[in-house]
């Protein structure tokens, strides 16, 4: 089963982003769980969240990211930030309980100059703090370009993360096809020796979703700027790859490519389809 779906904006509602993805033959869907650069979230309608459930089910929906927002750093110099970070996720957690059993997709951190072995136990120390043996939430780390001071550019880094977080079961791993290419993983040529790689390092289990982006730059360019599929430096051929891979099936694909408009995102989601029968 492919899971494919696009990031959406979640200003109207849980049921108004399933019905928007049903729109473009999307079978799963992302969101920002608040304003990308921080913020207030918006109450949640515990009956449009219900409707999203239904729908969802009724429409075979896979699983669904959200995504923390940007300003999200439990590895800042600033005690502010590192406040605003363990706010942000454990609200944002309570309130996926309302749509159970899905993702939390967040940028693991940059540590900003105090060094990566730092920023390694700052991150651990957060999700120590906030993952609860209760939650249906699985919270992913996602896979960073390594631009700047990113925690997350090697599998060694999420794995690090990973190995001092005590609720194992709760902790996954989401894969940005452009972070991992521009962070120097060549899954062009070599996407099973990436896989490989990633098994003995992170184990292929706590891969749970992938983000589809092309690249606007050359593997290993540590840049992190999307493009839509087919237009950079990835390439259709590489995305039918990925789709088909045996050792990546049934996991949710959500793209992030910079399309205007939701017909866009429609275009390209048919094309990965067409590509993948
Ligand atoms: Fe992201
Ligand atoms: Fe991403
Ligand atoms: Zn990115």
């Amino acid at each position: 089963m492919l899971y494919i779906g696009c990031h959406l904006t979640s200003s109207k509602g849980y049921e108004n982003m399933a019905k928007e993805a049903i729109s473009i033959k999307a079978n799963t869907l992302q969101f920002f769980t608040r304003n990308p650069r921080g913020g207030k979230a918006k109450a949640i309608d515990p009956e449009d969240a219900a409707r999203y459930r239904e729908t969802a089910e009724a429409n075979h929906f896979g699983k669904i990211v959200a995504h923390a927002p940007y300003t999200l750093n439990p590895c800042s110099a600033e005690k502010k930030t590192r406040e605003f970070a363990y706010m942000a996720m454990k609200d944002d957690l309570e309130r996926m309980e309302y749509v159970p059993g899905n993702y939390y997709n967040f940028h693991p951190g940059s540590h900003v100059g105090q060094g990566i072995e730092t920023g390694i136990e700052m991150i651990a120390a957060m999700l120590n703090e906030i993952l609860t043996p209760e939650q249906t939430t699985i919270v992913l780390l996602e896979t960073m370009a390594g631009k700047g001071s990113e925690v997350g550019g090697r599998f060694e880094e999420l794995a690090a993360i990973i190995d001092k977080v005590s609720l194992k079961d709760k902790i996954g791993v989401c894969l940005d096809t452009c972070h991992v290419h521009d962070a120097g993983y060549d899954i062009v040529n070599d996407l099973d020796g990436v896989l490989e790689e990633f098994d003995s390092i992170v184990g292929l289990e706590k891969l749970k979703a992938i983000h589809i982006n092309d690249s606007k730059n050359p593997c290993g360019a540590r840049k992190d700027r999307h493009a839509k599929i087919g237009e950079g430096y990835i390439g259709k051929e590489a995305f039918a790859r990925i789709l088909k891979h045996p050792k990546l099936q049934g996991l949710p694909c959500v793209l992030e490519t910079p399309q205007e408009t939701l017909a866009g995102y429609g275009e390209e989601i048919k094309m990965l389809k067409e590509m993948c029968e």
